[in-house]
C-alpha cells in the first residue's frame, strides 16, 4: 500500500503538516500569555492616562480652595463606563475608596513597588505589575498617583491559562490541518502524475524492447531526472538499432564477400574435373584463377579474424620503443614493387618523428594498408607523399581513446601523413570510410580488390595506440590520411 510514490509522499506531507501545526501550537503555548498580557498592560496604560489627565484638567479649572476629595470622586465617577479596564481609586493605606464595579469598596489591596517607589517616584510616574484582588484572583494593573494620598488604578484580568488558549484555537488548528491535508494529497497527485505517466511509458517501451522490437521511443516530458531516463533510453534503443543493422550487415556482407570466390572455385574446379578445360592453357588459367580466389578468401578471413579479435581485445598491442622513420621506410620499401608497377616514386618528407612506443608490426600494417590504398586509387605516375613531423594534440583531441591504465595524455605526437592525388573520396561518404566493409562505390571493389576492412582495422589498431586517425579529401584531386600518435616520454 504504501509502495507507490503517491502514498509515500502524502505520508511525507503529513508528517511535515502534523510537525508545523504542532511547532506552531507549542510556540503559541509559550508567547500567548506573555503577548496577551503585554497588550492589556499597554491598553491599562493608555486608559489610565486618559483618565488621569481628564481628571487634572477639570481641576486645573477650579480654585485650590474649591478642591475637595468629594469633588474628586465625583469626578473619577463620570469616567467609569468609558473604559474597558476596571476602575479603583485606592488610599495610601492600601483602601479602596472607590471601585468601578462597586465590590471591593473598603478591601485592603496591596500594589507591588508603591512602598518602595511612592517616596521616590514624581506624581507623574506610573508603575504597573500584577497584584492579587481581595477575590483573591491574578489582575494586572497600572496605577498613578493622582495626590500624595491617592492613587488611581486601572485593573484587568490577567490573560487566561495557555491550556485554555488551546482549548479556544484547537478547532481553527483541525481546520488549518485538513485543508493542508487535501492540498497535499492534490500536490502529490499532480508530481505522482507527472513523474509516474513517462516513467510508465518507458516501462512499457522497455518491454517491447525485450521483445526485440528495438524501434521504440518514449515522448521526452517531465521533471528533469525522467526526461534524463527518457532520453537515455532513447539513445540507447538507436545505439541497439544501430548495432542490430551493423550486425546484419556484417553478416551479409561476409557471406557475400565468402560466395563470391566459392562459386568462382566451384565452378572452375568442376571444369578442371569434368574436362571443360581441355588444353593445357586452359587448366593453367583455371588453377591460377582458383589459386587467386582461394588467396583473397583467406585474406578476407584473416582480416575478419584481426578485426574480431581487436574487438574483444584479445589482441596484444605490444608497448615497445618504435622508431617511426625507420618503419615508414621498411614499409616503403616493401611496396616498390606495386610503386613500380604504377610507375610512381613516393615523395618523403620526414623531420624529427618523435619516438613512440607501440607494436611495429601492427603500425606497419596500418601504413601499409594506407600506402596500398593510394597506389591502388592513383593513376599511373601519380604522386604519393609521406610526411611525418612532431605536433601538438590532434584537433579532434576527444576521439583519442585512452588505452586503460594509460599514462596521462602525452604533451607530444607523432604526426604521419599519406597523400596521394588520385580518385579522392567525395565528402558525404568520407566519415564513413573507417566502418567495417564500407567501400566508397561499389563498383571500385573489382578494381581494389579489398572487402572494405583495411581502414576499419587500422582504425581500430591506432585508436588502441592511443591515438588519432582521419582522412581529408577533394574528389578527383586526392586524399590524405593523418595518423597522431603519442610521442613516448
Ligand atoms: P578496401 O580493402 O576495399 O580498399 P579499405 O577499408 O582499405 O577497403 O578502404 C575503404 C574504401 O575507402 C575503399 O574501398 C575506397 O573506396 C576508399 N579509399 C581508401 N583509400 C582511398 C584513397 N587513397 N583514395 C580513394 N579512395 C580511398
Amino acid at each position: 500500500m504504501f509502495n507507490g510514490i503517491q502514498s509515500r509522499l502524502v505520508i511525507s506531507y503529513i508528517v511535515v503538516i502534523v510537525l508545523s501545526l504542532s511547532i506552531a501550537l507549542f510556540t503559541l503555548f509559550l508567547l500567548a500569555r506573555p503577548l496577551q498580557a503585554r497588550a492589556i498592560a499597554l491598553r491599562l496604560s493608555s486608559e489610565l492616562n486618559q483618565v488621569v489627565t481628564q481628571i487634572q484638567a477639570s481641576a486645573a479649572q477650579v480654585s485650590p480652595a474649591q478642591r475637595s476629595p468629594e469633588r474628586t470622586l465625583a469626578q473619577i465617577r463620570k469616567y467609569l463606563p468609558q473604559t474597558t479596564g476596571r476602575l479603583l481609586l485606592i488610599n495610601k493605606q492600601g483602601m479602596v475608596v472607590l471601585d468601578a464595579e462597586n465590590q471591593w469598596n473598603g478591601r485592603e489591596i496591596t500594589l507591588p513597588n508603591r512602598q518602595r517607589r511612592l517616596p521616590i517616584i514624581p506624581r507623574s510616574e506610573e508603575f504597573s505589575g500584577r497584584m492579587t484582588a481581595p477575590d483573591g484572583s491574578i489582575m494586572l494593573f497600572a496605577a498613578r498617583p493622582l495626590s500624595p494620598r491617592l492613587f488611581v488604578v486601572m485593573v484587568a484580568p490577567y490573560p487566561k491559562t495557555a491550556s485554555s488558549i488551546i482549548v479556544e484555537l484547537w478547532r481553527g488548528f483541525l481546520v488549518a490541518g485538513i485543508i493542508a491535508f487535501l492540498v497535499a494529497v492534490l500536490m502529490g497527485w499532480f508530481i505522482v502524475r507527472s513523474v509516474a505517466t513517462p516513467l510508465k511509458q518507458i516501462a512499457r517501451a522497455t518491454e517491447s524492447v525485450a521483445t526485440g522490437d528495438y524501434s521504440q521511443q518514449v515522448p521526452v516530458t517531465g521533471p528533469v531526472e525522467v526526461r534524463q531516463v527518457a532520453t537515455a533510453f532513447n539513445s540507447m534503443t538507436t545505439q541497439v538499432q544501430s548495432s542490430q543493422q551493423a550486425m546484419k550487415d556484417f553478416v551479409s556482407n561476409v557471406s557475400h564477400d565468402l560466395k563470391t570466390p566459392l562459386t568462382s572455385i566451384q565452378g572452375f574446379s568442376q571444369a578442371l574435373l569434368d574436362g571443360t578445360a581441355y588444353d593445357d592453357a586452359a587448366r593453367q588459367r583455371a588453377a591460377r584463377i582458383i589459386y587467386d580466389e582461394a588467396s583473397r578468401m583467406r585474406r578476407l578471413v584473416e582480416d575478419l579474424l584481426d578485426l574480431a579479435r581487436i574487438d574483444a581485445g584479445q589482441i596484444e598491442i605490444q608497448s615497445r620503443p618504435i622508431d617511426l622513420t625507420a618503419l615508414l621506410n621498411i614499409t616503403l620499401d616493401s611496396l616498390s614493387v606495386q610503386f613500380a608497377k604504377k610507375q610512381i616514386t613516393p615523395e618523403i618528407n620526414i623531420s624529427a618523428l618523435p619516438h613512440i612506443l607501440g607494436d611495429a608490426d601492427r603500425l606497419k600494417q596500418v601504413f601499409t594498408n594506407l600506402l596500398d590504398n593510394a597506389i591502388k586509387f592513383t593513376p599511373a605516375g601519380g604522386k604519393i607523399t609521406v610526411t611525418g613531423g612532431d605536433t601538438g594534440v590532434p584537433p579532434d583531441a576527444s576521439t583519442v581513446i585512452r588505452k586503460r591504465h594509460a599514462p596521462p595524455p602525452a604533451q607530444s605526437f607523432a604526426r604521419i601523413s599519406i597523400s596521394d592525388n588520385g580518385v579522392g573520396i567525395p565528402p558525404a561518404e568520407l566519415k564513413r570510410i573507417f566502418e567495417r566493409f564500407y567501400q566508397v562505390d561499389k563498383s571500385r571493389k573489382h578494381h581494389s580488390g579489398g572487402a572494405g576492412l583495411g581502414l576499419a582495422i587500422a582504425f581500430n589498431i591506432v585508436k588502441a595506440h592511443g591515438g588519432h586517425i582521419e582522412a581529408k579529401s577533394v574528389p578527383g584531386q586526392g586524399t590524405t590520411f593523418i595518423i597522431w600518435l603519442p610521442a613516448a616520454a
